[in-house]
């Protein structure tokens, strides 16, 4: 039976030199197959005689075995080694820093609208908000702007379809309006919040924010509203030096009425291409409260006087950051917001 032995030694060799899975499977079948060399040497029994048949069938058995054991030890070690392999590849260095997750950043106008806050509750004024979208009262007739007062062709006004009446605020004021129906004098308040009125380009979006101020008691005068005013503006641009000036305009709910100016962040008032070389920036609507105003709310405007100023937010931003286009803040490009994280 030394043929039996060298068949085993030959598979087992043969078996160890393999390392392919699939070649492995070709090699099994060539001895175990269905017309393998075992399988061939079985078939060969039944030509024996009965008495010697079971010896060498014993034999035959003993070595298909030890064929069948070498084949499974070979094949348990490919599937170690392509385990092995596979985690190599996958590998992870445990001690790489991790990617974190990003961090997100306050937008520049909600920066801005948290400074004004911010400088205006440290001297006193506290923040009122109100609805958005606004009945013509509130943001019209109390104003001192009744129904066909040419002041109301000033603003482009959304109104809302199938709710007469209605419409999108078109600028702060009526927060006032609420919060004066509501609160007895002394009343000192700021006004943010987003107004809409049908306009778009580089300077003007539909949606913009505003901030009004409001102060009014017994005793308040245009020289309070100058000194609070170029305050606010000397400590937002970090400016000491920073120049107001009055110029008389007009506005329904204030008279008398003035927008001011402040003297140029960029050049300090020596002229240049922002300023269009006067030193000057238009900055804030204002005046003293026009007293239908305060009649419109049930405030006694034989008692009580006082200032308002409006601002435009997105301007301050847009001159504190040197950012010429308007349409930037609400694209909502991040390539262009991650830069004031
Ligand atoms: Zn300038």
């Amino acid at each position: 039976m030394t043929d039996l032995e060298q068949l085993v030694a030959q598979a087992t060799a043969e078996f160890a030199g393999i390392a392919d899975a699939a070649a492995l499977e070709q090699a099994k079948a060539r001895y175990l197959g269905k017309s393998g060399t075992v399988t061939e040497l079985l078939k060969g029994l039944g030509r024996l005689a009965p008495e010697e048949r079971k010896l060498a069938g014993a034999t035959i058995n003993g070595a298909k075995e030890r064929i069948e054991t070498a084949l499974s030890t070979r094949r348990e070690a490919l599937r170690q080694a392509a385990l092995e392999a596979q985690l190599r590849a996958e590998a992870l260095d445990v001690t790489l820093p991790g990617r974190g997750l990003p961090t997100g950043g306050l937008h520049p106008v909600t920066r801005t609208l948290e400074r004004i806050e911010a400088l205006f509750r440290s001297i006193g004024f506290d923040v009122a908000d109100g609805p958005e979208i606004e009945d013509d009262f509130h943001n019209f007739t109390a104003l001192n702007t009744p129904e066909n007062h040419p002041a109301r062709s000033m603003h482009d006004t959304f109104y809302l379809e199938n709710a007469p009446g209605l419409l999108l605020r078109t600028h702060t004021s009526p927060i006032q309006v609420r919060y004066m129906e509501t609160h007895k004098p002394p009343i000192r308040i700021i006004a943010p919040g987003r107004v809409y009125r049908v306009d778009s380009d580089a300077t003007h979006s539909p949606m913009f924010h505003q901030v009004e101020g409001l102060w009014i008691d017994e005793d308040v005068s245009f020289a309070d509203l100058k000194g609070v005013f170029t305050d606010f503006l000397r400590n937002f641009f970090e400016k000491p030096e920073l120049r107001t000036r009055f110029r008389p305009s007009f506005f329904p709910f204030t008279e008398p009425s003035a927008e001011i100016d402040m003297s140029c962040v960029f050049c300090d008032g020596n002229g240049c291409r922002v300023c269009s070389h006067t030193g000057w920036l238009e900055i804030a609507g204002s005046g003293m409260v026009h007293p239908n105003v305060l009649k419109a709310v049930g405030i006694d405007s034989e008692k009580y006087i006082g200032f308002a100023f409006g601002m435009g937010p997105d301007r301050l931003t847009m001159l504190r950051y040197g950012v010429n286009d308007l349409r930037l803040f609400f694209d909502g490009d991040l390539r262009f917001l991650s830069q004031f994280k």
